[in-house]
């Protein structure tokens, strides 16, 4: 079977990100690097650097089978040089096999692992407003992502787990395999861990969001987060639109250092949050509005830059969300970018940053254990993990499914990946949104 199609059977998507297709960011010719981001630039996540430093050999060859199908000049693995045993097991593996595949040691910056940033640092190329890697003749995959290029290529495996780092305000932060679907409440008492009166994040401080308990890991949760009420890294997120959008007009103080500092205004992009936030606050309406579009939602204004606590990044989702449903489109006819001349000195290095969120105490590895040993009782497999269309549900409510089977598949013509079942059992529900596996009973029954 052809690359492209494998990689949709058997659900690769962008496993650091918003989950968009691995197989529809595959072009053959005109690419001049297929980059690794081994990155991982939000505190307190351990994902890429364990499974690169565990799972090395599987990395390498994910990116080997990339770049050989798309004909890249380069293959490059881009990761911060203090990730010492990331570096070591690369390194090792890269001397044994031969492979010309190079390693390009990042400082510790945030957000290094912004993919336009990345492609920057390593290219010396700005990717367009508005536009993806590709159009500067480079492609970018998650870590994971390549751990399961790998798994679905040499072993014929579908996407049932995710690796996710569990840390913030506990004991013991731990990074551990999960099959997709587990209940993050059931999880959490699972490990036992305390999560009464907290909140919990699902992705980094900087930016993940706020989920329930109720809510199901999916194939793009980096990591579950917890910390007390109230907390400077979740004090921002608790708060409603409503009152951001209030705060911006009554305490924005125009002073412009969500703008000097924020990454994408750096590369030369037209993004001022300051200017959107001066038009949010006064119900203006302005030409400013659509720059809203070329925020990656990093969290450097909201955690970082502004000395009024402000969430431009917040203000910005919000402006997107209203303009994807009106079709809107950002639209430059600028071809060359020249990134700001104070862009090397404006860098935020990590550990001020962990400093401002008060992160430091929390700053603890979180090793990965690695082993099949969560077996939920339940699963709730999201028919829309991805970028594009749902999956559409291909089982019904009482057949029995085995793990890795597929249980939903998406139109040949629409953008979009498989769906697999993660756990052994008996399909309980399928709709439009979720399709529910109780697994075997000799699974939970050991619990
Ligand atoms: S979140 Fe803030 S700092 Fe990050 S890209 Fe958007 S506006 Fe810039
Ligand atoms: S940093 Fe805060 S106060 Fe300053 S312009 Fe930006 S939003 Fe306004």
């Amino acid at each position: 079977m052809e690359i492209r199609e494998k990689l949709r059977e058997m659900g690769v998507v962008g496993a650091g990100g918003a989950g968009f297709p691995t197989y529809a960011k595959l072009k053959q010719g005109g690419i001049d690097y297929y980059i690794a981001n081994g990155a991982e630039c939000e505190p307190l996540l351990d994902v890429s650097k364990e499974i690169m430093a565990r799972f090395p050999d599987k990395v390498l060859k994910g990116l080997n089978h990339l770049k050989n199908y798309t004909g890249a000049h380069s293959a490059i693995i881009a990761l911060k040089g203090k990730y010492k045993n990331a570096v070591k097991a690369l390194k090792d593996n890269l001397e044994n096999t031969g492979s010309d595949i190079k390693l390009f040691e990042m400082g510790d910056f945030f957000p290094a692992g912004d993919e336009q940033v990345m492609v920057y640092e390593i290219t010396g190329r700005v990717v367009p407003e508005g536009g993806i890697p590709l159009l500067v003749g480079s492609i970018v995959n998650n870590i994971e992502t390549l751990y399961n290029v790998c798994n679905a290529i040499e072993e014929n495996l579908s996407v049932t787990d995710k690796f996710i780092t569990i840390g913030g305000n506990i004991k013991n932060p731990i990074t551990l395999k999960v099959p997709v679907g587990t209940e993050i409440g059931w999880l959490l008492d699972f490990l036992g861990i305390d999560y009464q009166d907290k909140v919990i994040l699902d992705g980094g401080p900087m930016m993940g969001n706020i989920v329930s308990l109720d809510s199901p890991i999916t194939k793009t949760t980096g990591g579950l987060l917890i910390f007390s009420k109230g907390h400077p890294a979740v004090t921002v997120k608790e708060s409603s639109l409503e009152h951001i959008l209030k705060m911006a007009r009554i305490s924005c103080i125009q002073c412009r250092y969500c703008t000097e500092q924020c990454p994408r205004y750096l590369l030369g992009h037209d993004l001022q949050p300051s200017k959107i936030m001066l038009t949010m606050g006064f119900r203006l309406s302005s030409t400013y509005i659509k720059q809203a579009l070329l925020c990656c939602e990093c969290g450097l204004c909201e955690a970082y830059s502004c000395p009024q606590q402000l969430s431009p990044r917040r203000v910005n989702a919000a402006i997107k969300k209203e303009l994807a449903v009106a079709s809107v489109k950002y639209m430059t006819e600028k071809t060359d970018f020249e990134p700001q001349e104070a862009r090397e000195w404006r860098k935020i290095p990590t550990s001020r940053l962990k400093t401002r969120l008060q992160l430091t105490a929390f700053d603890r590895p979180a090793l990965l254990v690695d082993g099949d040993f969560v077996k939920p009782p339940e699963v709730q497999i999201l028919t829309k993990q991805h970028t594009g269309a749902p999956a559409v549900p291909v089982v019904n409510s009482g057949n029995r499914v085995q793990r890795g089977q597929t249980i939903g598949k998406v139109p040949k013509d629409k953008l979009g990946c498989h769906i697999h079942a993660s756990i052994d059992g008996t399909v309980l529900q399928t709709d439009t949104d979720k399709i529910v596996i109780r697994g075997e009973e000799s699974s939970w029954k050991e619990l």
